[in-house]
């Protein structure tokens, strides 16, 4: 039975709103708040597959499918194999993180889950969410939805990071399980920045992913035509089964997402923490609920600021050069890993470098067009 009032709603069940959720009931602080979690589905596919890396153990150790200490990274130019010590890439499945995040709520009496379509929100005199005609108000919301594409403004840049993978399977042991392809970018560019990556769990099992950075999706069947020309002609695959497949949608872009509206506190792509230049979100989620989590636990507000305003900035810059095509994806990322050592690049993509650092690995990309690009961002 739902209440008409809660200490926090968290809308939205995905991989923001449970990590959020998983830091609250981990607070000592924070055990009797009164929390409802809603959701329009029942997070019972395995809809997605999170990759990240990091130097300590995860928060989700528990559920890490897979994980690795070597990346492989593949261009017409430049192809190398190189190992990441101190960080590991690691893998969690959707399924096994709604699971595992199910099993700690079906054990925690403070916490309601509702199945429903949320409406709209509120923060005004009170704060709260519409759900089916229902009014429910809450102390905070936490809010992970994303309520359509946000009106951009003049220098936003706006483009799609759009993938379809496969969970394939060979009869022939195939795969080797001590390295991920993080990017191979020798397959056809004519669609703009493209590539694949390749996640071996065992010799003959992989999730192998098709990707592109361009400002439309394509037809379903050209990310198939992809998939299948790339494990034929460059994993030499002659014969394989899809177990399952998965695809998905993620904005690329500069445009910066409010991260509140009163009491109301947005988190995830929502609230902008997948980063502008890559997709990448896991790793801000989770540095955004530990910080919000534990905010509440010293009865502060639960506003964080997230990473420091020069990343933005970067971002913008490449998102401009990408999107004004003044360098070729396949060219940055391949000059990146070849000019710099992949821990730095690592830590530069998770916006935990320094900035000596950064002005390291900026120096050895081609400066004119990168330039240019800043130039059109701060003007
Ligand atoms: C297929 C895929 C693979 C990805 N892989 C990676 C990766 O490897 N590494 C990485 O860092 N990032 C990855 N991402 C990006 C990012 O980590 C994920 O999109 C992540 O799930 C974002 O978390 P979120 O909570 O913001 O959104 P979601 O996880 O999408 O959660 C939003 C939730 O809101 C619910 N919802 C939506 N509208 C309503 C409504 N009106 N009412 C009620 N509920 C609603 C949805 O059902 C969903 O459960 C991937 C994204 C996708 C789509």
């Amino acid at each position: 039975m739902l209440q008409s009032h809660y200490d926090y709603i968290i809308a939205g069940a995905g991989c923001a709103g449970l990590s959020l959720l998983m830091r609250i009931l981990q607070q000592n602080e924070l055990q009797q708040k009164r929390i409802l979690l809603i959701d329009e589905t029942e997070k019972e596919r395995n809809d997605r597959t999170w990759c990240f890396w990091e130097k300590e153990e995860s928060f989700f150790e528990t559920i890490v499918f897979q994980s690795w200490d070597k990346l492989q990274f593949y261009s017409d130019d430049f192809s190398s194999e190189f190992s990441i010590a101190p960080y590991s890439y690691k893998m969690i499945r959707g399924i096994d993180f709604y699971r595992h995040c199910f099993a700690v709520i079906r054990q925690s009496p403070n916490v309601d889950f509702h199945k429903g379509k949320i409406d709209r929100l509120f923060s005004d005199a009170t704060t709260g969410i519409v759900t089916g005609g229902k009014t429910i108000t809450a102390d905070y919301v936490f809010n992970s939805i994303l309520f359509g594409k946000p009106e951009l403004k003049k220098k936003d840049v706006w483009l799609l990071q759009h993938f379809k993978g496969w969970l394939v399977e060979t009869e022939t042991p195939v795969f080797n399980v001590a390295a991920a392809t993080l990017m191979d970018f020798r397959i056809s560019q004519k669609n703009g920045t493209a590539f694949c990556y390749v996640l071996p769990s065992s010799p003959t099992e992989a999730l192998v992913e098709y990707t592109l950075f361009t400002p439309a999706l394509l037809q379903p069947h050209e990310y198939d035509e992809g998939l299948e020309n790339y494990l034929r002609a460059f994993l030499g695959l002659k014969s394989f089964t899809v177990k399952e497949s998965e695809f998905g949608v993620i904005p690329m872009t500069n445009h910066r997402f409010a991260n509140r509206h009163n009491r109301i506190v947005h988190i995830g792509t929502a609230g902008g923490q997948t980063k502008g230049s890559s997709g990448y979100t896991f790793s801000f989620i989770q540095r955004h609920s530990k910080q919000i989590a534990e905010n509440l636990a010293r009865q502060e507000q639960p506003f964080v600021a997230g990473s420091p305003k020069r990343f933005h900035f970067y971002d913008s810059v490449l998102l401009q050069v990408l999107d004004n095509h003044l360098v070729e994806g396949e060219e940055i990322f391949a000059t990146m890993f070849r000019k710099n050592k992949p821990q730095e690049v690592l830590a530069f993509l998770n916006n935990t470098s320094s900035f000596a650092t950064e002005l390291k690995i900026i120096s050895t990309l081609p400066i004119l067009p990168f330039f240019k690009a800043a130039m059109r961002q701060m003007m």
